[in-house]
């Protein structure tokens, strides 16, 4: 009688009972009829009809204990249906559709999909990888259905890349509970768009910063569709910006001084792109040597070093002293990057001191986005980016997943 219970206790069964549960060796098989209290329900419309006939039995698979598969075996009736007509299947609360697994099984392929790969899951419980795909997508569609996003005040956009950089994937996060908000597909004018119409004009008008990086695309848009939000432009991103304006100075002076430069330049790029603490002794010797030849690099270099400081230079009124200081500085550096560098941040300045009024950055997204290239990295056979995108939401949004009889932890 135990093991009925512990079959009971697992599954969503109102109107319904475990006769047997039998053991052949292999697997438990639970036998369950309908409890005769209870009038079966429709399949379509789920309220109580009349009984018709009842059709061959069925097999449902259900979450395996101690590693024996468990299969429910039971025969559905059909009813006459009078509120929506016609002769139909009745429903059965532990599965949904015509799943072959129960929801309390799906829900745990959906759990393990969190931290294993799909195909790991599919070997893990013996079921196909569309099985587990399926799984993630009830649990999403619950989740997205179920969530709470009247909370959401501040938000950071990001794009990360999909198959080394041929397909970009738009991440928007809310950076009070830093999960995943939401992932689209592409990085353009359309896709925050689409962000916006789904995000909707009431939560929309009450968002109250955005960090996001120096794209005019983006900034037309959220000035159009958030106008109230102040518009921050991300640190991290400013950053990248600087240093790759610094790499292409490397390049271009290794290009126009030819192989002898070449050769005094091999393997300094870290030397000249890294945060000074994090230089090896070696590289900080390197460095000090370097420093003497008066190279371009060695002036952009310093240009970078001094444009960190910026970021501590607050509130913004002197944040922008500095920031005009600097920008004469880098405009008469005779180095071409930086000064488009320069540039770059002087159009943008007001979302540049913004930081200062508001400083939101999106530096929790780093380690979310780090998260994604490693669901990129395991995901073997996301060939769609819908699938992708499915997994971004399943592993980083922190969704509720639905409920069922049984709980795991
Ligand atoms: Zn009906």
């Amino acid at each position: 009688m135990l093991i009925e219970s512990l079959v009971k206790s697992t599954v969503e069964l109102q109107g319904f009972r475990v006769t047997t549960v039998n053991y052949d060796g292999d697997q438990l098989e639970a036998k369950l009829a309908p409890d005769r209290r209870y009038l079966p329900c429709c399949g379509q419309c789920d309220r109580p009809a009349a009984y018709r006939d009842t059709r061959r039995p069925r097999r449902f698979r259900h979450v395996p204990l101690w590693g024996i598969p468990v299969d429910l075996c039971y025969s559905p009736r059909r009813v006459n249906c009078e509120h929506c007509g016609g002769i139909h299947v009745e429903s059965l609360p532990w599965v949904s559709g015509k799943r072959r697994f129960t929801r309390a099984l799906m829900v745990t392929l959906a759990t393990w999909a969190r931290v294993l790969t799909w195909k790991q899951v599919a070997v893990l419980f013996r079921c196909s990888w569309g099985t587990v795909a399926a799984a993630v997508d009830e649990a999403v569609s619950h989740g997205l259905a179920h969530r709470d996003l009247s909370g959401v005040t501040h938000i950071g956009i990001d794009e990360i890349s999909r198959k080394r950089g041929h397909v970009y994937v738009t991440n928007v996060y809310d950076l009070n509970t830093q999960v995943l908000l939401w992932s689209g597909e592409g990085r353009g004018l359309q896709t925050l768009e689409a962000f916006f119409n789904f995000l909707g004009e009431e939560r929309s008008a009450r968002l109250q910063g955005v960090c996001c990086d120096m794209w005019q695309p983006y900034i037309d848009i959220i000035q159009t569709r958030a106008p109230q939000a102040v518009l921050v432009f991300d640190k991290f991103h400013i950053v990248q910006h600087l240093t790759q304006a610094v790499d292409q100075v490397r390049r271009d002076e290794i290009r126009d001084k030819g192989a002898e430069h070449k050769a005094l330049m091999a393997k300094t790029r870290y030397i000249w792109l890294k945060n000074p603490w994090n230089l090896t002794d070696g590289q900080r010797v390197r460095l000090s040597e370097l420093e003497t030849l008066n190279l371009k690099i060695n002036r952009a270099y310093l240009l970078k070093e001094a444009f960190r400081e910026f970021w501590d230079h607050g509130p913004a009124a002197f944040a922008k002293l500095y920031l005009d200081r600097w920008f004469w500085w880098a405009t008469h550096s005779r180095l071409k990057p930086l000064r488009d560098f320069a540039w770059m941040l002087r159009r943008h300045q007001e979302g540049l001191l913004n930081y200062f009024r508001m400083p939101i950055d999106n530096g929790i997204v780093e380690g979310l986005n780090n998260k994604a290239k490693v669901i990129s990295h395991k995901a073997y056979g996301f060939r769609t980016a819908k699938c992708f995108i499915q997994n971004l939401y399943h592993c980083m949004a922190d969704l509720p997943l639905p409920r069922t009889m049984h709980t795991f932890v």
